[in-house]
């Protein structure tokens, strides 16, 4: 299946085929300072499937505690985050776009799995299959601020 999807300004345009990877919520501190929200909405698909049609992207690149580098591609123009690469072997190939960036009505019906409840906001009720405390890959080794600490 076709998605479209694109940036708060409309200068982002892309579209990705086939359905994703995986489906997951986070509500890590890292996805709420990313997205301003509650959580971020992580629908992972390999980079292959994904084809920008217009726009223009800077990136960010930031350190995670588990000492990976993240990416987050942002519009140049209005400064939405639309996609997300993890420098990490499991993640070779793979792109994580922000599922609130697709076009209405939104494609993702269900949820495959949750990370860092630890941090989760009192009033959200996901209905996901799984559901983690953390990540399964969570191995922290740098020491981050209260800010980003979500323990
Ligand atoms: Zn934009
Ligand atoms: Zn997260």
């Amino acid at each position: 299946m076709m998605r479209h999807g694109g940036c708060l300004c409309g200068s982002v345009r892309f579209q990705t085929a086939g359905e994703p990877v995986r489906v997951a919520v986070c509500h890590c501190r890292y996805c709420q300072l990313r997205s301003g929200s509650a959580f971020g909405i992580t629908v992972v698909f390999p980079t292959t499937c994904i084809e920008i049609k217009s726009g223009s992207f800077d990136t960010y690149t930031y350190q995670t505690e588990n000492d990976t580098n993240l990416k987050i591609k942002r519009c140049t123009e209005c400064g939405t985050s639309i996609f997300w690469e993890l420098d990490a072997e499991r993640f070779k190939g793979m792109t994580a776009t922000a599922g609130g960036t697709y076009d209405p009505p939104m494609p993702w019906t269900e949820v495959d799995v949750e990370f860092f409840t630890r941090s989760k906001a009192p009033f959200c009720l996901i209905n996901a299959e799984k559901s983690f405390a953390e990540s399964p890959q969570y191995k922290p080794v740098i020491s981050v601020d209260g800010r980003l600490d979500g323990s």
